[in-house]
């Protein structure tokens, strides 16, 4: 709720004046347990700062998160360690997360002994049917990263993300580095684990196509703003934000000639040390109005699991539940 994460920038010699990247900036969303939320937006939006401040990797400015009735905010020492273990990463590039120095056995295991869970022959034991669920034969354990294709070492980095049987795992980018051949395969299995275990995933990519095959619901941001939230076929089928409509309307058609319209964004993204005035996207909005670079959007309902933050629906009413209370 109301998350802020700010960067400061080294103070300009030219003004005199220390700038800040606002990265994230009042955003607040919901995420349910058991589905996958799907997070887009241009890379530089804000959305893998976002994710690591929900990991706590890095600390929020301003906001509060809510998990499992707790303000992981305000969590500190051992009520966090213990508390990491429910949240888990799959990060973008599948070599660089891995220690190349260390066996996979020793990678997939090192969650249990830093935890506390297991060591010796049971570790082990667990380290091996971790490896069979993730679709690799359980003797590769001896093995050092590298020995491994990509879409292997994202099996590895999956099963050391759910070894302590988490309850949120967020995958950022988590196929964006791999063969589109190879894509598939890992969202197929990152489904049949949260079959399996009853995961709950925050699935961050640029990519609008992957995102709609995973997720359950959708959020879009725009430099540092959640823009639209929506039930993902919803989002798909009647996107309201100019800009969720403009991302749309990039992903190619499976049918070219169904008539869509394709809308192409003119202008840079701005910069986040100054972000325009009121709405965010005001500078590349074909529909923009004087009241938009002045005011900033609050969010409205426009439907069933359907809010979005801009002046176009400002008489729709104002949004209850997943962004309760919230601001664009
Ligand atoms: Fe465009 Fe105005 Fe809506 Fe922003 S608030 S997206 S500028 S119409
Ligand atoms: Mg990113």
């Amino acid at each position: 709720k109301r998350l802020k994460k700010y960067y400061p920038l080294q103070k300009s010699w030219l003004s005199g004046r220390r700038g800040h990247v606002k990265a994230v900036d009042d955003v607040s969303f919901s995420i349910y347990k058991g589905e996958t939320f799907g997070l887009v937006g241009e890379s530089g939006c804000g959305k893998s700062t976002l994710s690591r401040v929900i990991m706590r990797l890095t600390d929020a400015d301003e906001g509060e998160i809510r998990f499992e009735d707790q303000d992981l905010l305000k969590m500190k020492g051992g009520a966090l360690r213990r508390h990491r273990a429910k949240l888990q990463m799959v990060f973008q590039k599948p070599f660089e997360s891995l220690n190349p120095r260390k066996t996979v056995g020793q990678i997939i295991g090192a969650p249990f002994e830093i935890h506390g869970v297991a060591s010796g022959s049971d570790k082990d034991k667990r380290v091996k049917r971790l490896l069979e669920l993730v679709g690799l034969p359980s003797q590769y354990a001896d093995r050092y990263p590298h020995e491994f294709s990509g879409g292997q070492r994202q099996r590895i980095g999956i099963a050391r993300a759910i070894a302590l049987n988490p309850k949120l795992v967020v995958c950022d980018e988590a196929v964006s580095a791999l063969d589109v051949s190879i894509q598939s395969q890992i969202l197929n299995l990152l489904n049949d684990l949260q079959r399996e275990f009853g995961l709950t995933y925050l699935f961050i990519s640029h990519n609008l196509s992957v995102v709609q095959h995973m997720s359950n619901r959708i959020g879009v941001m725009y430099l540092g703003k959640m823009v639209e939230i929506a039930d993902a076929d919803e989002l798909y089928a009647n996107a309201r934000h100019p800009y969720t409509k403009a991302l749309l309307s990039a992903i190619p058609a499976p049918d070219p000639d169904a008539g869509k319209e394709r809308i192409i964004l003119t202008g840079d993204v701005p910069s986040p040390v100054n972000p325009p005035q009121g709405c965010r996207f005001c500078t590349r909005c074909r529909d923009a109005m004087p009241i938009c670079s002045e005011v900033a959007p609050e969010f409205v309902r426009v439907g069933d699991n359907h809010e979005v933050a801009c002046h176009l629906y400002a008489n729709d009413g104002p949004a209850s539940g997943s962004v309760e209370g919230g601001r664009a």
